[in-house]
């Protein structure tokens, strides 16, 4: 075969011997020759042309349907089983799915009461006998729609050519050293690049194997790096929860001590937690940076200096550029100048589905702006300072970005979250708004200013300090910052 048709999975077409598994969530798991007969057969019977949506449950079935999918070449669609009756709504609307692919007894919304609908079945003896695979399509072939976070605004329908699957993946393969001997946990959801392509796809593209918690926790955690895991995922949040009990938990760091690789991504991963998770375990978290329509961009490799804060450096195949305000390209790398990180690269997706003119906003020629911005330091590596949307704050002349302010104030006693917005300000243009969810009642908000202005430089401190409960966050765990100013 050539590279262009060559399998998305070649330990589905030789399984290993003797078996292995690939999957596995909860208790229930499934060797590769296995996934290769149930995915095969259902591969089958999907409608060429068409496209199917998957009930994406962190499941077996999940995996199977996905892997059918791409194994028949037919798009497919994962839903978010908490989405809300409107985002479902619009998803369905927008993504045209012929059918669903779902785990038998899984109650369906009424959404999805007009779609016919296909159980997948994943019992080990469902599908006896060997089981042809078909002949895969072409690269530029959909693979995946993908809906993005909706941190900004509405979910956008992000339409995954097999190429930039296989070009992520095998860009990870190369940063992360991950091979056919890693074992991967985490509790993601499946409705996403992170938790589904890379959590799910990425092992079995390797050859390697997948322990899902099904529900996140740090005991499943420990106990699946206690039976050997190699790799974890997660986002932020989960972190943060690794981070407050490490310390106090002498198994719990003693597993994640002797990990290969802890990767953090989705968001930004507050460098308090960072450093509390090395105090604890000896071990630093590597972050990569990723978006729905990129996949992977950036990430800390492997035999890379971990550094707090920072991103790493571009993926193997992935052009990255900082781009100023005007469009010129910031040609200095000095740590300090605040620019739009534009990609260019086979990772890329080909286009919104249904959104012509929100594509073509997107791109600069054939860069992705991504809307992210940041600075790069002198030796290369990234490091995200915001949204261009929601984080960056125009304040005095300056342009702050709300990712360092929010890691200082992570540092003072007593503040668990911290999120940074801008408001109108007569003088300023812009002031600087610091929401705060503390252990316990109000701050002294003079020393938290005067902390951040210490940290970082005066016209960086808060003026306004408000308090909530949480911040609003996404299943993803993002701060949804939309959301904090009503
Ligand atoms: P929407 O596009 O609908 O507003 P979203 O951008 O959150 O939602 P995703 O595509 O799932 O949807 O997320 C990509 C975004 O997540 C990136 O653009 C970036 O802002 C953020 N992100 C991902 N990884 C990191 C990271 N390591 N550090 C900081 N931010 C990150
Ligand atoms: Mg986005």
């Amino acid at each position: 075969a050539t590279p262009e048709t060559a399998p998305l999975f070649p330990a589905l077409h030789t399984p290993p011997v003797p078996p292995k598994p690939a999957l596995r969530f909860g208790d229930r798991t499934l060797e590769y020759g296995e996934v290769a007969r149930l995915a095969g057969a259902l591969a089958r019977e999907l409608p060429h042309g068409r496209r199917v949506a998957v009930w994406a449950t962190p499941s077996l079935e999940t995996g199977v349907a996905v892997v059918a999918a791409l194994l028949a070449g037919v798009a497919a669609v994962p839903l978010n089983p908490k989405a809300g009756a409107r985002e479902l709504a619009h998803i369905l609307a927008d993504s045209d799915p012929a059918l669903v692919l779902a785990a038998p007894g899984e109650s369906l919304p009424e959404e999805l009461a007009g779609l016919a609908r296909r159980d997948v079945a994943t019992d080990p003896g469902a599908v006896p006998g060997a089981v042809a695979l078909p002949a895969e399509p072409g690269p530029e072939a959909p693979a995946l729609i993908v809906y993005t976070s909706g941190t900004t605004g509405p979910p956008k329908g992000v339409v995954l050519p097999r190429r930039a699957l296989t070009s992520t993946l095998d860009a990870l393969e190369d940063a992360w050293q991950w091979t056919a001997e890693d074992t991967l946990v985490h509790g993601l959801p499946l409705f996403h690049v992170h938790g589904l392509i890379l959590g799910v796809l990425g092992p079995l593209r390797r050859g390697g194997s997948l322990v899902h918690l099904v529900r996140f926790s740090t005991d499943g955690v420990r106990r699946a790096l206690e039976d050997g895991a190699t790799l974890m995922f997660g986002v932020p949040t989960m972190y943060h929860r690794i981070a407050e009990e490490a310390a106090g938990d002498p198994a719990l760091a003693a597993a994640l001590a002797k990990a290969r690789l802890l990767v953090s991504g989705s968001a930004a991963l507050p460098v308090h937690d960072q450093e509390r998770i090395a105090a604890a375990t000896g071990r630093r978290v590597v972050e990569r940076y990723g978006m729905s329509e990129t996949l992977m961009n950036t990430s800390v490799r492997a035999d890379g200096e971990p550094r707090p804060g920072t991103v790493g450096v571009p993926l193997a195949g992935v052009a990255l550029r900082l781009v100023e305000d005007d469009g010129s390209e910031i040609a200095e790398w000095d740590g300090e100048t605040v620019g739009e990180i534009q990609v260019r690269g086979p990772n890329l997706f080909t286009e919104y589905l249904n959104r012509p003119d929100a594509t073509a906003e997107a791109f600069d020629g054939d860069w992705f702006r991504t809307g992210d911005m940041a600075v790069r330091e002198p030796d290369g590596y990234v490091r995200i300072v915001g949204r261009r949307a929601t984080d960056l704050i125009k304040s005095g002349g300056y342009k702050i970005g709300a990712g360092e302010i929010e890691n200082a104030l992570l540092d003072f006693p007593g503040v668990r979250e911290a999120a940074v917005t801008g408001e109108p300000d007569p003088d300023l243009g812009e002031r600087v708004v610091a929401w705060l969810v503390t252990d316990g009642g109000p701050v002294d908000e003079q020393a938290v200013a005067d902390h951040v202005a210490r940290q970082l430089a005066p016209h960086k401190r808060p003026r306004v300090v408000r308090y909530l409960d949480a911040l609003p966050r996404n299943d993803m765990g993002k701060i949804m910052k939309r959301a904090l100013h009503g």
